[in-house]
């Protein structure tokens, strides 16, 4: 049912299904002018993206406002004398490659899926992978942010709050627009391998073969089953003598129809349709999975992979894929990837969660030596006193929250002991 802010009733739930936002609806406001007023009339607010995370980040609880954005024009503004975009609070990935590619231009990198909103994906240090790439919020120059009391405030590199402003797991108020740099745009291909051993990997030499490197593995059998260099066209493809080239298209998880992933076997394509793996064009409505992510530091890679492989045979039974991928080291103060250079490990598991919570568990111990940092967006059983370990710059993050949000309007119960 749709009232005057565009508000949707019944159960709401995330893009994968499991979590139900205890809020009950959404708002969509079709202006500012309506957001600011629900921002500013309600006593619990959270914003909700695309609805991709796989945790209660989004949910405001019982009787809260979930406020999405998909209502508001969908403002992609191009500079092309300064090379930047304004972007708004609701749009996705795939739409603002397309128009930025429009003008000759291009974003530094993408994540796997591009269906994504860009807000919602800063705001958890979403990433794509390379060993100089960080994460998406690194390309973000400004953020406009409804705050509290339902004004704007604008924070830019150089304000010493910006530190806090775009990774900002949505405690500070609703986004409402980014502005982002942009590069020339470029060509990318995507050469695809099989069968890379574990023992004898070079992982610093292997995660530098290319602009962005995935690899790939079931962890059914030791190393990894899949090998994803995605060479820009302007770069050298080095040798890559260590595995074999795929002879079939290839889905990241075993056996599935490749026809939804980006063009491989090298056929150049612009860097929007190659450094996603899956394609714009094919739009999942939800997805039968769950995720989780640890972050560590990358000179550990090989000790975190080897660690991995010592409890392969516990991980396999729930797991669909195990992606592992680098992320540069950033500078926003809650991102996984801040202050370290990062190997990230990322598991796919079955539409289960009684039975893969306990197999996370598990995985956490292993991963425990090297500090690892849980991807926002998904799904950890890590306590809050560990996380608040992990982040050295988390009493800048609270004071920066108390003074836009003094009541704790934008804290939620997944951020509660994190922010409290
Ligand atoms: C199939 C799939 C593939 C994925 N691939 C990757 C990947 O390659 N790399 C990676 O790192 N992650 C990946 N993810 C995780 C995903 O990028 C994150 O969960 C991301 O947060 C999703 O964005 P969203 O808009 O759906 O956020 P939501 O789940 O809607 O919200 C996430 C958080 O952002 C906040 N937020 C959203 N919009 C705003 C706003 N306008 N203002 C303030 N706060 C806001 C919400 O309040 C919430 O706290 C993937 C997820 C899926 C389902």
């Amino acid at each position: 049912m749709a009232g005057r802010t565009g508000r949707t009733t019944g159960t709401v739930t995330n893009w994968a299904g499991n979590i139900a936002y205890a809020a009950g609806e959404v708002h969509r406001p079709g202006s500012l002018g309506v957001l600011r007023a629900l921002v500013a009339e309600n006593t619990k607010v959270r914003a909700l993206g695309s609805g991709h995370s796989f945790n209660e980040i989004a949910d405001p609880g019982t009787g809260g406002a979930l406020l999405s954005l998909e209502g508001l024009p969908a403002e992609v503004d191009v500079d092309t004398a300064a090379r930047t975009v304004r972007v708004g609070g609701g749009v996705r990935y795939a739409e603002l490659a397309r128009r930025v590619h429009a003008h000759g231009l291009a974003l530094p990198n993408m994540a796997s899926l591009p269906h994504i909103s860009v807000a919602g994906s800063v705001a958890t240090g979403t990433h794509g992978s390379g060993v100089s790439n960080g994460p998406l919020a690194a390309a973000v120059r400004e953020v406009e942010i409804v705050t509290a009391d339902g004004s704007t405030a604008v924070i830019g590199r150089g304000d010493a709050r910006f530190g806090g402003a775009v990774t900002s797991l949505g405690a500070l108020g609703v986004v409402t627009a980014l502005t982002l740099d942009l590069e020339p745009a470029y060509g990318v291909e995507q050469h695809l391998f099989t069968e890379l051993p574990l023992d004898g990997l070079d992982f610093e030499t292997v995660a530098a073969a290319a602009y962005s490197v995935s690899l790939f593995t079931d962890w059914r059998d030791p190393g990894f089953r899949q090998v994803w260099l995605k060479r820009r066209t302007d770069q050298p493809l080095p040798a890559f003598p260590w595995a074999v080239p795929a002879k079939v298209a290839l889905h990241p998880v075993p056996g599935m129809p490749a026809e939804n992933c980006t063009r491989q076997f090298g056929v150049p394509g612009p860097w929007h349709e190659r450094l996603p793996h899956f394609r714009a064009e094919f739009t999942p409505s939800s997805g039968a999975e769950l995720q989780s992510e640890y972050l560590l530091p990358r000179a550990y890679a090989l000790d975190v992979l080897h660690a991995l492989d010592g409890i392969r045979r516990t991980v396999a039974p729930v797991l669909q894929t195990c992606e592992v991928r680098t992320v540069a080291a950033d500078e926003q103060w809650l991102s996984p990837s801040y202050g370290r250079d990062t190997v990230a490990v990322h598991f796919t598991w079955v539409e289960d969660t009684a039975a893969v919570l306990p197999v996370v568990r598990r995985l956490e111990e292993a991963l425990e030596p090297f500090a690892p940092r849980p991807h926002w967006g998904k799904v950890f059983t890590a306590p809050t006193a560990t996380l608040r370990g992990r982040y050295p710059k988390l009493d800048d993050f609270r004071t920066l929250a108390r003074d836009l949000d003094p009541t704790g309007k934008f804290t939620n119960a997944f951020l509660a002991g994190l922010l409290g």
